[in-house]
């Protein structure tokens, strides 16, 4: 397959490689069909998961489209505000909050806390008590339930740091109903990321519907249910699934989650969001024959983009300079760790030196999870508008 994204390349050539190219056509879309679908139910609130990216022009184009935002730490609580979200709509997750993004979430008056511990929920009910606020509070649920990912994305099993079990779950709200600076509000899940067989989330369902059920026996009654993220997208197929399915994923909720009357169903979606309206853009510096492998070396390196070096990751690479025949490359960064590898015996445009690479599907966790190592520069992000 050698199917390419179209880009204004007389436009690329003016930038200093390696960037980040937003298409905002495309996220413009994305964001059209995540509404068109969940309008369909009344009671589906969608918030973006600000740590797939938290560049302040796709923030700004997500916060019109009226979704709220999931944080995981101060900072993207300070970006969601900046970018104006409405402070109702940011829910803040994570293992390890500190007093001071505790207090910043407080100040701001944040819509919840996703609280992940017991200790947790006794220094938010401590430091709202000496902010004389009252914050609600959902429970992150670890539902022991695996998702078919990568090993270090998943976030539902029991043997990981996340969420507190269904087991100790009963005992923890009525720890929070006994505290006058908590009020329990909600349920909250997220077992992974990149999960592209609804049957796991069907089984997220089941999960939610049975604690339901047993909390409901011992009157325990819940406002809301937020199931988090993980829709995946095709990092095969960028061009023809540029959009993920968003009926489908959305179907899966309506049909099998036991949604009581009074409740909202929250979700918060990162990649699939903002997935495939990026592309890392880099410059082939030099095309080296080794002793067995030819490589094409790239002026990006696992600093831009550290997916394939974390995870393996697969992102489809374009050659959007030329259509000369095909040629086999590994194409590999110029970081000093030999980990520093985009694609191996990969098939591309023949390269020549100052040929520009497409980096395909890099929208989500690339330019978040850029570095300086090396004492590189960070990474710019461009969007459609600025060329
Ligand atoms: C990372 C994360 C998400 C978003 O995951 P995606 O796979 O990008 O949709 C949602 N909720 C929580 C709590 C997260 O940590």
């Amino acid at each position: 397959m050698n199917d390419k994204g179209v880009f204004l390349l007389d436009k690329f050539n003016d930038i200093e490689t390696p960037f980040y190219y937003y298409d905002t056509p495309l996220l413009r879309k994305t964001l059209c069909a995540i509404n068109e679908e969940t309008s369909k139910y009344d009671n589906f609130l969608v918030h973006y998961a600000i740590k797939a990216n938290a560049n302040p022009k796709l923030l700004a184009l997500i916060n019109e489209a009226g979704l709220g935002v999931d944080c995981v730490s101060g900072g993207e609580i300070q970006a969601a505000l900046d970018a104006g979200f409405p402070a109702d709509k940011i829910v803040f997750a994570g293992v390890g909050k500190s007093d001071k993004e505790i207090n910043l979430g407080l100040d701001s008056g944040i819509l919840c806390f996703n609280v992940e511990s017991a200790p947790e929920l006794e220094v938010i009910n401590e430091l709202a008590e000496r902010n004389g606020k009252v914050a609600n509070v959902a429970f992150r649920v670890n539902p022991d339930v695996g998702a078919h990912t990568h090993a270090n994305i998943t976030t539902g099993l029991a043997e990981n740091k996340f969420g507190i079990s269904m087991a100790d779950m009963e005992g923890i709200i009525m720890k929070a109903k006994g505290m006058a600076n908590v009020k329990f509000v909600g349920l909250h899940f997220h077992i992974g990321s990149q999960i592209l067989e609804m049957d796991d989330f069907v089984a997220l369902c089941n999960r939610v519907n049975e604690l339901q059920d047993k909390l409901e026996n011992k009157g325990i009654t819940v406002d809301n249910i937020n199931v988090g993220g993980g829709l995946g997208i095709d990092y095969h197929n960028p061009n023809g699934a540029p959009i993920p399915n968003f009926k489908v994923y959305f179907e899966t909720y309506a049909d099998n989650l036991k949604l009581r009357k009074w409740q909202t169903l929250h979700f918060e979606l990162g990649r699939s969001v903002v997935g495939q309206c990026g592309s890392l853009i880099t410059k082939v510096l030099y095309v080296k024959q080794g002793a067995v492998k030819k490589f094409a070396i790239v002026d990006a390196g696992f600093t831009d983009l550290i997916r394939p070096a974390l995870y393996q990751a697969y992102h489809k690479v374009e050659n959007i300079s030329n259509n000369d025949d095909l040629d086999t490359y590994d194409v590999v960064g110029p970081i000093c760790e030999s980990s520093d590898v985009f694609a191996k015996d990969y098939q591309l445009n023949t390269c020549h030196r100052g040929d520009l690479l497409a980096i395909r599907s890099a929208g989500a966790y690339g330019e978040t999870m850029a570095s300086q190592y090396n004492c590189r520069q960070l990474p710019k992000g461009y969007v459609t508008e600025d060329l």
